[in-house]
């Protein structure tokens, strides 16, 4: 994810568009830019503050286009910030997205003399346009051209310097919204930098392409065909903009899931070979094979991703594995040599009890690798490979969107590890496959949210609440507790179900309301055993199980449908109800969601 945001018209085009991006710095702060025809290129790692250190005169002209950075590919470093441009610095282009073909066209223009200045994927497509534009001097037409054959996403806006009014936007699977005013047009990645200057909208669709001059839009095709649509007015403030129509960040966030799942998998399965190809982890792929042991460590919610994944890789790769929490892992004395792999798992990289144990684990000899979500972050940089999330920024202090990249990239990492060992190609195509599907059935939960907002409300005045699961969704039990307690700072603790009957069921009375987590999986009877004993106790007990569940009915208070996946993937599904109660339940409180008192985003102290 990331900011694009372009202007044309009559006005001050660098103060509108350094102001836009203010507004969007939610979206990306590793770095801003900005390119006016009448002005050059400018820009600064870092926030947009920075950039505006480097104009204190303003700039000249009346159009250009603007970007703030959320890194996938290539440091957040100034040289690699956006607007990126061809060989002769006359197209230039903002991205929002993942080009995946990028290597190869990148080869293919460096073969025609092209050199390139940063490691983006961004930079391919205005090399491309003006490779075309060689044989046709035609803007549009090699526009067009280009936008055929990159694949991945975008939401991009295309300048060029001979054409200054014209501003060319297309959107792939990442929001473009054209702001339409009087002698002047807009481009953002989401309403919020455009409605202090018109309230008229039009959002493109996936494989749009719209051509904008100050007085003109026109919508077409990437086939070049003409789209007509109506705009349509918006009546959000700014804010309820950044946040996409939702009233909270984390809320947006979860409502994320499905294409965080799609990015994190985005040309990374090869289902009918059943293979994983995680280009991070390529450099090392020889030493992966020779390792005998797996320690991952983590922190708060990736500390319980982990878990999980401790289950899918002995399952599937037929390594041991351990998880260790950062702080304990630091300050004992771990076994391990150069055939363990110490894996970390942290959202922003930068994880201070995650970084110092994979520094203790390196002076140990171990192979460390890194899940992480931030490019270019420290735990990024100090591993010897790893595998982004590509979740985009996560601004919700409670983590959600991320631990549902991080279940997904935990198992591509059991697919590849596994082929390296015992899985069968049969095996990793089928869970290729219940991967793909993952994304559809996140969406048909989401759909369900009012119910678990009516479920919330009715439990908003419990005091205590106890979150159980076995197996796969033993961790998802802290987990749903974590979330709770985070946000709404009232008691709750996770509990393995078989654990209960060794204390915490001496807590259960009508007033402690227990959320079992169990679909029907290997474990389903030993689950419905532990809600029958806490019914007995006169517990209200609501349950969370897969579809098509009705024998649990006559055990529980409530319930919770999810669809049903493969026994190893099913957490990825069931964590987004317990994600969503808890938001709702700390709403119903009343309570500031995003910003929990006591805590901070990223952790970088102990
Ligand atoms: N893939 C591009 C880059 O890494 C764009 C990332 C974004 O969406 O911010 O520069």
């Amino acid at each position: 994810m990331c900011g694009i945001f372009a202007y044309t018209g009559e006005k001050d085009a660098g103060a509108i568009l350094i102001d836009g991006l203010t507004s969007l710095e939610y979206r990306g702060y590793d770095s801003a830019g900005i390119y006016l025809p009448d002005s050059g290129c400018i820009k600064a790692a870092g926030p947009v503050s920075e950039l505006r250190k480097k104009i204190p005169g303003g700039l000249k002209g009346h159009s250009g286009i603007a970007h703030l950075r959320w890194a996938t590919h290539g440091e957040p470093t100034e040289e690699n910030a956006h607007p990126h441009s061809g060989e002769a610095g006359e197209i230039w282009v903002v991205h929002n997205g993942i080009i995946e073909n990028f290597k190869e066209l990148k080869e293919k223009l460096q073969k025609a003399g092209h050199t390139f200045k940063s490691s983006t994927d961004t930079e391919v497509m205005p090399h491309l346009i003006e490779e075309h534009m060689k044989a046709e001097p035609d803007f549009e037409k090699a526009t067009f051209k280009a936008l055929n054959e990159i694949r991945g996403t975008y939401g991009m806006a295309i300048q060029y310097k001979n054409e200054p009014d014209k501003i060319i936007a297309a959107r792939m699977g990442a929001p473009v919204v054209i702001g339409l005013g009087e002698g002047e047009n807009f481009v953002a990645s989401d309403a919020s930098p455009i409605l202090r200057h018109t309230r008229q909208v039009v959002y493109l669709h996936d494989g749009e392409v719209a051509v904008l001059t100050p007085t003109i839009h026109s919508i077409y095709t990437l086939d070049a065909l003409k789209v007509e649509r109506q705009a349509e007015e918006v009546d959000w403030s700014t804010e309820v903009a950044q946040k996409g129509g939702y009233e909270h960040f984390m809320l947006k966030e979860i409502m994320e899931g499905p294409e965080v799942v799609e990015n994190t998998l985005r040309g990374r399965l090869i289902p009918e070979q059943g293979l994983a190809r995680l280009g991070g982890l390529e450099r090392v792929a020889g030493r992966l094979g020779e390792m005998e042991r797996i320690i991952i460590v983590g922190c708060g919610t990736a500390y319980y991703a982990g878990l999980t994944g401790e289950y899918m890789l002995e399952e599937f790769s037929g390594l041991p594995v351990e998880v260790e929490l950062g702080s304990e892992f630091r300050y004992r004395k771990p076994v391990l040599n150069n055939r363990t792999i110490l894996l970390a798992i942290s959202q922003s990289g930068e994880t201070a009890d995650t970084l110092e144990a994979i520094r203790e684990g390196k002076r140990r000899g171990a192979l460390t690798l890194g899940i992480v979500n931030t490019v270019g972050s420290t735990i990024a940089r100090e591993t010897d490979a790893g595998v982004y999330n590509h979740a985009g920024p996560e601004i919700g202090v409670a983590s959600t969107k991320a631990l549902v990249s991080q279940l997904t990239a935990l198992a591509l990492l059991t697919i590849f590890l596994g082929r390296q060992r015992t899985m069968a190609a049969s095996e990793g195509s089928e869970i290729a496959a219940a991967l793909l599907a993952l994304p559809e059935k996140i969406r048909m939960i989401l759909e369900t949210r009012e119910a678990i907002e009516a479920m919330a409300k009715k439990y908003a005045a419990s005091r205590d609440f106890l979150y159980i699961g076995r197996k796969y969704n033993y961790s998802l039990a802290f987990e749903g507790a974590l979330k709770l307690k985070e946000i709404s700072y009232i008691h709750a603790e996770g509990c393995g179900a078989g654990e209960m009957k060794h204390g915490p069921l001496a807590m259960i009375d009508e007033n402690f309301p227990t959320l079992a987590i169990a679909p029907q999986d290997s474990v389903y009877e030993k689950m419905l055993s532990n809600i029958q004993e806490i019914k007995a106790r006169k517990g209200p007990v609501i349950a969370l199980t897969t579809e098509g569940n009705t024998d649990i009915e006559s055990l529980t208070s409530d319930i919770l449908y999810v669809p049903k996946t493969i026994e190893m993937l099913q957490p990825i599904l069931n964590v987004v109800p317990l994600q969503l109660f808890a938001y709702y339940f700390a709403k119903e409180k009343g309570l500031n969601v995003d910003r929990p008192r006591n805590l901070a985003k990223s952790v970088t102290v102990e």
